[in-house]
């Protein structure tokens, strides 16, 4: 885990009471970037996000800022950049009311899923946002995304029950269940979608709840944090006419332990006997085989068309509706935590954190 975090303290509360402890974990991102003279994005620190970002001494908040030492673009997210987050949570849970993580868009979805993951029995409000455009820009979507995700993160009813107890991705006015979201655009504002799970919250001049649709509060509940992943994986993604040689290629990995199969449809992949059998033998050699679908909504349903019941009688595991992001976190982090693989194949059929509706 990094050692050396950058800590700033920033209270906008005084001199009342704030109305909760929050942690914002800074991890990168457009959100916090400047052109360099060449005109291409680097990160700057957190200092420079807070000079533009004045509303935030409005929130009458109690805010602490931890920072990783050097601020990353997504695209170079690690396994050990989601335990360097996972494990900051752990380490200040007691400390604070909410936890408010900052991150580029690019690999959110994935971050997001492996907190939800990594973080079960989490029971606080842990919002993952970011920006399409640097928080200088002029029209920049990152100090509504910064400030309402605060506000998310701090709401809470009459009872001091938190609003929403998980975690979740919020972008563009709307909170997301983390392993449910996708980034689905790149130049547009509302670049996230969770076509499987409603909406935790929208976020207009009044910020709706959908109660019925968030983890239920159990106060009682204690965070397990688990933080090992196994990196020995692969995706498939299933084309018209893809040949021998690409399979083989994928499932002769060394040490391969599981794959992601993104197959057509509900479910659907081709029957052709050289498929089947080399997943068959991948299956029998102890390789995990999750199949999800390409579509961005829906489902997979075994057994609906004859090709994909030829799959679930070799030992395909159903990934049900299961995003590819939560899919492939979900298959690292049993691979990582469990020792059986008959248990890694059940657990992945069985909803750890809301990632997936089974039918
Ligand atoms: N490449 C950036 C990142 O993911 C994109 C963004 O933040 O929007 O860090």
């Amino acid at each position: 885990m990094t050692p050396k975090y950058r800590i700033t303290r920033l209270n906008t509360a005084a001199p009342y009471e704030p109305k909760a402890k929050i942690l914002i974990v800074y991890t990168g991102g457009t959100l916090g970037m400047v052109k360099d003279r060449t005109g291409s994005l680097i990160s700057v620190g957190f200092h420079e996000i807070i000079e533009r970002l004045p509303e935030i001494n409005t929130l009458n908040l109690d805010l602490t800022v931890i920072s990783f030492p050097t601020t990353i673009d997504s695209s170079n997210v690690k396994i050990e950049n989601w335990q360097d987050v996972g494990y900051i949570i752990k380490e200040n849970y007691h400390q604070y009311e909410a936890f408010v993580v900052l991150h580029g868009t690019d690999t959110m979805a994935y971050t997001a899923a492996a907190l939800s993951f990594m973080l079960q029995g989490c029971n606080k409000p842990v919002i993952v946002t970011g920006a399409q455009l640097p928080i200088g820009a002029r029209r920049t979507d990152a100090r509504a995304n910064v400030i309402s995700a605060l506000e998310l993160a701090s709401a809470h009813d009459g009872n001091h029950e938190p609003l929403v107890p998980e975690v979740a991705v919020y972008f563009d006015s709307k909170l997301f269940r983390g392993n449910r979201v996708q980034k689905i655009r790149s130049s547009q504002f509302d670049a996230f979608n969770s076509e499987n799970y409603p909406a935790l919250a929208v976020v207009g001049t009044e910020i709706e709840y959908n109660r019925s649709a968030v983890l239920p509060w159990i106060p009682q509940d204690t965070l397990r944090f688990q933080w090992k992943f196994d990196t020995n994986v692969a995706f498939l993604k299933i084309f018209p006419s893809m040949s021998d040689a690409y399979v083989d290629a994928i499932l002769n990995i060394p040490n391969l332990k599981g794959v992601v199969m993104e197959t057509y449809g509900s479910g659907n992949a081709p029957t052709v006997k050289w498929f089947l059998d080399r997943l068959e033998n991948a299956i029998k050699k102890g390789i995990t085989v999750v199949n999800v679908t390409q579509c961005l909504g829906g489902t997979v349903i075994h057994g609906r068309y004859a090709t994909s019941s030829e799959l679930e009688k070799i030992g395909v595991v159903s990934g049900y509706d299961m995003t590819s992001e939560a899919a492939m976190v979900k298959l690292m982090f049993l691979l990582g935590n469990q020792k059986s693989t008959d248990l890694v194949r059940k657990m992945l059929q069985v909803p750890l954190c809301g990632e997936m509706t089974i039918i």
